[in-house]
């Protein structure tokens, strides 16, 4: 993994009977998710394409939540170091005005979300707790979702004048009229609702979470690996052909004229909402 090999890792990886675990390791944290930590998951994504006794990926997090979305600021926050550009990009963190965001966003959240869902092999999101805004980003780009009784769904980014996360899925995910409510009302879609969408496709009790996901990705495992790639380019070639690719192209750059013009008016690329004030209204259930 490159020349951030002596970073803390954020990301734990085993492969069992097939399956790689792929474990999101920022507990304390929600598992807020740093560049730091999007170049370790993207490393251990591609340890398991690589890895021809992995026949289908699990992508969950440690402790009480899925993942808590972008790190707006845990000490750990992104500020120090280089991230990997894996898709290319050059170094934002030297850039000014729009410029700065606008490549980091490319590459570390639009670029490595759909590098992620075009994996060969099929992936289970694992969700208990909190899946928010960027939370739902890296369980949207799995093939599958089963979640937890106690997991919800949240995109509360309008606060801060967006119109949703980077990666704009919500409208192929959730039927229009209800992403319309999703995005508006901003507030948590709990497993059930999100399942009576077929955004999920199980709500489990807490307890039984791995094992059924266990279980399924061994049904999935038995079968041939070039079956499973085939299958899985067939869904993403409809999902494209549905103009999956090109709504995210013409929202990602409505987000980022949302972003310049919170820079422009108030000196601050989300609208100064930081962590606290996030947090803080983020309760309540649709
Ligand atoms: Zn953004």
């Amino acid at each position: 993994m490159t020349h951030d090999e002596d970073a803390p890792r954020f990301v734990s990886y085993a492969v069992r009977d097939g399956t790689a675990w792929i474990m999101l390791d920022r507990p304390q944290y929600s598992n807020a998710q740093n560049y730091r930590l999007l170049n370790q998951l993207d490393g251990c994504f591609r340890a398991a394409v690589e890895d021809d006794a992995v026949k289908v990926i699990v992508l969950g997090g440690e402790g009480k939540h899925f993942s808590a979305g972008h790190d707006l600021g845990t000490p750990d926050k992104d500020t120090l170091f280089e991230r990997e550009r894996v898709n290319l990009w050059w170094n934002h963190t030297d850039k000014e005005g729009a410029e700065r965001q606008y490549v980091l966003e490319q590459d570390a959240y639009l670029g490595l979300c759909r590098r992620w869902a075009a994996i060969p092999k099929p992936a289970i999101a694992m969700v208990q707790g909190a899946c928010i805004a960027g939370g739902l980003m890296l369980a949207w780009v799995c093939d599958m979702i089963v979640a937890s009784d106690d997991a919800f769904f949240q995109d509360p980014v309008l606060r801060m004048s967006q119109p949703g996360v980077e990666y704009f899925a919500h409208a192929f995910e959730l039927p229009p009229r209800i992403a319309r409510e999703f995005l508006y009302l901003g507030q948590r879609m709990s497993a059930d609702r999100a399942y009576q969408y077929g955004m999920v496709n199980r709500v489990v009790p807490r307890a039984e979470l791995r094992d059924t996901v266990a279980e399924i990705a061994a049904e999935i495992g038995s079968k041939s690996r070039l079956g499973l790639a085939l299958t899985k380019q067939a869904v993403n070639f409809v999902e494209d052909l549905r103009g999956k690719r090109t709504a995210m192209d013409g929202v990602f750059h409505m987000h980022h004229f949302a972003h310049a013009q919170n820079q422009l008016a108030t000196g601050n690329l989300v609208g100064g909402v930081d962590l606290k004030t996030m947090a803080a209204a983020n309760k309540g259930e649709q």
